[in-house]
């Protein structure tokens, strides 16, 4: 499984990414914590990235973008990977684009985990709170200060990756205002839901779940009573669902017109399947990124 996580500072991220690196026993690529090893080992990159870091804005996108392409090398990466932190910015995204065609490796999906902006900064002191209590060095750069750099470096030059992969029909967005169990759930089953866990697993689970509407949990359209229809209205519940949850104040309006898209699509792919339409997609985003590339 081969996914992103994306959400501002305080989103859960990490800690999302740390229950699924678990589960699917696959690698956590985060590049803040990559940032911080070449800091504290005081690298080249390290000391380039240091100051930068410190005041919360970001490190130049080639030394990221070169840092995740020797990581995707590692043989550590068959099984699959999350990507936290990464990319940040929309030439990020496109450099992606670019090694993982270069590399044939397939994105299954971006994750976006939404939440209320005055909610963060709690978190981050209570981040804080608990990593002091612990005895641990807390982050330089999470101060209420910082922290709000930060945000609107998010605001400023990541959000506008909501759009970029809702384009491309990638966009899988959670609420990430639940608890950490709920959030965890959520993702599994949009995963689910998308084809993008294990087969094995997604059967059993599946199963499970089938069992659970057997029992009336679901909306009428979960109602018909073959495995495979059942299968197809829960991929598209969960898709609607997520589209549903629409934008939270301040957000982008294209995030709320993709979401949509992507329930469609959800549906789509419960009925027919899709891999080779998304290999041809794939491959189709990737000309028009290169055509848009070169016309620049
Ligand atoms: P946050 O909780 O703010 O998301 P991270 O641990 O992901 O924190 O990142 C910490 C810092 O590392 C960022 O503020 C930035 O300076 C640097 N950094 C991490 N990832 C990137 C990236 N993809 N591009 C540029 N800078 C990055």
């Amino acid at each position: 499984m081969r996914l992103i996580l994306l959400g501002p500072p305080g989103a859960g991220k990490g800690t999302q990414a740390q229950r699924l690196v678990q589960k699917y026993a696959i690698v956590q690529l985060s590049t803040g914590e990559m940032l911080r090893a070449a800091v504290a080992a005081e690298t080249p990159i390290g000391l380039q990235a240091k100051d930068i870091m410190a005041n919360g804005s970001l490190v130049p996108d080639e030394i990221v973008v070169g840092i995740i392409s020797d990581r995707l090398d590692q043989p550590d990466m068959k099984n699959g990977f999350i990507l936290d932190g990464f990319p940040r910015t929309v030439p990020q995204a496109e450099a992606l684009d670019e090694l993982l065609k270069k590399k044939h490796i397939k994105l299954d999906a971006v994750v976006e985990l939404r939440v209320n902006e005055s909610a963060l900064l709690s978190r981050v002191e209570t981040r804080v709170a608990e990593m002091r209590a612990r005895g641990e060095d807390v982050r330089i750069d999470d101060t209420p200060e910082v922290l709000s750099k930060r945000l609107a470096s998010y605001r400023a030059l990541t959000e506008p990756l909501i759009h970029y992969y809702s384009e491309r029909r990638k966009l899988l967005t959670v609420d990430g205002m639940m608890t950490i169990e709920h959030v965890t759930r959520e993702i599994n089953r949009i995963l689910g839901a998308i084809g993008a866990v294990d087969e094995a697993k997604a059967a059993k689970k599946t199963a499970k779940n089938t069992a659970k509407k057997a029992s009336g949990k679901v909306s009428a359209a979960a109602g018909k009573p073959a495995k495979k229809g059942a299968k197809v209205a829960k991929k598209a519940t969960v898709a609607a669902k997520t589209a549903s949850k629409g934008p939270k104040k301040g957000s982008k309006k294209t995030s709320a017109k993709a979401t949509p898209k992507a329930a469609k699509k959800a549906t789509r792919q419960a009925t027919k399947g899709s891999k080779g339409r998304a290999a041809a997609k794939g491959t189709k985003v990737a000309k028009k990124v290169t055509k848009k590339r070169a016309k620049a």
